[in-house]
């Protein structure tokens, strides 16, 4: 080979290299456009990047795209003794989301969130913030019942929150309300504990989040009712209601 067809050899693969290094700088903007914030190397992960942006079609993911492609999930241990999914409930194009911990014992039962004793006194809560069932979404960190009832763990809920992330992003609210703990801590990636951060906004992708107490803990402690009023009096200002 002459050196001149050499030379044009390696500026050729110069060429390739710079345009793959072009494509991997695009790739990751677009990833963090769509609110990437790191890697993991978990299936669930894997999925979620493999299908971003290639639903498919061409408009927006809807919450009937992410169920039928959550079909009937065993990406974690917890599918293994759940009833059945519970994957969320109520208007698709709510201003108001609330995002509480997991299925309970009625909620596997039934395969909608918040249908058990918490479930009706969130009722009334939302009751008394005018607003009905119907105008809001609910769904929870882990879709599927922790065995009775017991914490979500870390591993349970990274598989499981890109789903409930996709959720947020089709459904675009305006506000929402993180109901406990495990919701506040994993939508806010904060470690301090409820009763710090609730009572004040913070921030999820754009979108206000305020956390509050759990509908199942203010059951246990009825004294706390006076501090989450408080809290959804700062969302209906917010709201207009
Ligand atoms: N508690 C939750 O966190 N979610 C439900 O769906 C029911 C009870």
């Amino acid at each position: 080979m002459t050196t001149e067809k050499a030379n044009k050899k390696i500026k050729r693969k110069d060429q390739t290299l710079a345009s793959v290094l072009n494509d991997v700088g695009n790739t990751l903007q677009f990833m963090a456009d769509a609110g990437c914030r790191g890697f993991e190397c978990d299936a669930s992960h894997h999925d979620m990047v493999h299908n971003w942006g290639d639903h498919g079609l061409d408009r927006p993911e809807s919450l009937s795209d992410i169920r039928r492609e959550l079909k009937d999930c065993r990406r974690c241990g917890l599918s293994s003794k759940r009833t059945q999914i519970v994957f969320g409930d109520g208007c698709e194009q709510a201003r108001l989301v609330f995002v509480g911990e997991g299925p309970g014992y009625e909620e596997d039962k039934q395969g909608k969130p918040f249908v058990g004793a918490a479930g009706k006194l969130l009722n009334r809560i939302l009751e008394a913030m005018h607003l009905s069932r119907e105008d809001i979404y609910i769904c929870n960190i882990v879709k599927c019942r922790p065995p009775n009832n017991r914490n979500p763990k870390p591993e349970e809920i990274s598989t499981c929150v890109p789903f409930l992330e996709r959720q947020i992003r089709a459904i675009k609210p305006e506000f929402i309300c993180a109901l406990g703990k495990f919701a506040a801590q994993t939508l806010l990636q904060a470690e301090k504990p409820i009763s710090r951060l609730r009572g004040q906004f913070h921030e999820y992708q754009g979108i206000p989040v305020m956390p509050t107490y759990h509908p199942a803990y203010l059951l246990r402690n009825p004294g706390s009712k006076r501090d989450v009023w408080n809290d959804m009096q700062q969302l209906m200002k917010r709201l207009g209601l």
